[in-house]
């Protein structure tokens, strides 16, 4: 008996090493993942609000569980490919975004005659064929073959709907540290194509498996099949009405969420490395469990404070359903990539954190959970095209 845990313990070690992760966590955390994730952790640099740890890489996913049930944020850190970059980063971290200072921006809401026939266009039957499609798949996990065929069916999928635009593309992104890409459909601008409008959420999945492991099984159909659902039907009324865009709009299907931002951070720092103006970005992680009375919430941590504001305009111009505030911490998403490059975000989430959907990362992360449907995500699409539009202006 002893010989067998030996061997275990061996053939552990052979698979991970003590290969270590550069990560960044909320400073609220260090305790906790003191106390449940490893006694020995290595923190290199403690700041107010975000701390540089390093940590054993088979303590990963235990560093993800307790981060998604104790702290509700999916996945609550960022992983960095090396110290130095983590430095660099930490360095020019801007918590709060000044971009107010590099453009004026109006977040004027005057453009009722366009915007109210697309919001009327938005089609829950077609949403819900998107997220059935993309957790039909066993895994999405960034490491996953099927994670990969799920990425190139969303791109085949993004280009049939914007077939015969010469305006519009389809890219994929390689990343550095995942080999799964990311997706990227760009509408480029004809007025002012230097600025930039982004829309976003994750096309990875993840799971619990046994031992504290990776599971084979994670339909991920709330997280994140939603969001991807909720800006492809978004792509999808904007290209039936032909619309042609001032701005450049680009909706982003980020690779390797759940093990660390890794596809948005490295997207998000390429276009601060590269100037680009990026005016506004929505991300849209978890959008189809109803479980608050509140329809739509924002988080008004890590994002941007006079964007927020707009998008609750836009709700009750637009949307009409009940909206609420709250926090979900460092890196509890896509977000907090951009934020970090100094960009203005928003994450108008599913509900208040402590009602979040408890299923995800697990194999009952099914459309089942939401009756197979897509009508609380549809509330999400309607907000998603009219913010595009109306900062499209
Ligand atoms: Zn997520």
């Amino acid at each position: 008996m002893k010989k067998i845990w030996m061997v275990i313990a061996l053939m552990s070690l052979q698979c991970f090493g003590n290969e270590k992760l550069i990560l960044t966590v909320g400073t609220d955390s260090l305790s906790a993942i003191k106390a449940q994730v490893s006694v020995d952790l290595e923190i290199l640099k403690q700041g107010d609000e975000i701390s540089l740890i390093r940590l054993d890489k088979e303590k990963m996913f235990k560093l993800s569980e307790l981060m998604h049930h104790d702290f509700g944020r999916c996945p609550g850190f960022t992983k960095y490919f090396s110290e130095a970059e983590a430095y660099e980063d930490l360095a020019s971290l801007q918590i709060k975004s000044s971009v107010q200072g590099l453009f004026t921006l109006d977040y004027k809401i005057d453009q009722h005659l366009l915007v109210k026939p697309l919001v009327e266009q938005i089609d829950e039957v077609s949403t819900v064929q998107i997220i059935a499609q993309l957790s039909n798949y066993p895994t999405r996990y960034h490491k996953s073959k099927t994670g990969l065929e799920a990425v190139m069916w969303l791109k085949s999928h993004w280009e049939s709907l914007g077939q015969g635009r010469s305006d519009v593309t389809v890219e994929l992104v390689k990343h550095r540290d995942t080999p799964q890409p990311s997706v990227i459909l760009t509408i480029e601008g004809t007025e002012n194509p230097e600025q930039v409008i982004v829309v976003g959420g994750h096309v990875d999945s993840i799971a619990r498996g046994f031992f504290g492991g990776i599971s084979k099984i994670a339909p991920g159909a709330d997280d994140n099949a939603s969001g991807i659902a909720t800006m492809t039907e978004v792509i999808r009324v904007l290209m039936s009405n032909s619309y042609r865009s001032n701005k450049t709009i680009k909706f982003m299907a980020y690779a390797a969420e759940e093990i660390g931002l890794v596809g948005s951070r490295e997207i998000a720092k390429s276009f601060k490395k590269a100037g680009t103006q990026v005016v506004g970005v929505m991300q849209l992680d978890m959008t189809n469990f109803k479980g608050s009375d509140e329809d739509i919430v924002l988080m008004t941590d890590y994002t941007n404070k006079a964007q927020n504001t707009f998008i609750t305009s836009i709700i009750d111009t637009y949307v009409k359903v009940k909206w609420g505030t709250d926090k979900c911490g460092y890196a509890c998403s896509d977000h907090a990539s951009w934020t970090n490059a100094g960009f203005p975000a928003s994450m108008p989430f599913e509900s208040k954190v402590k009602d979040m959907n408890r299923k995800i990362h697990s194999k009952k992360d099914t459309l089942a959970v939401s009756k197979n449907h897509a009508f609380h995500a549809i509330k999400f699409a309607k907000m998603a095209i009219a913010y595009v539009v109306e900062l499209d202006r």
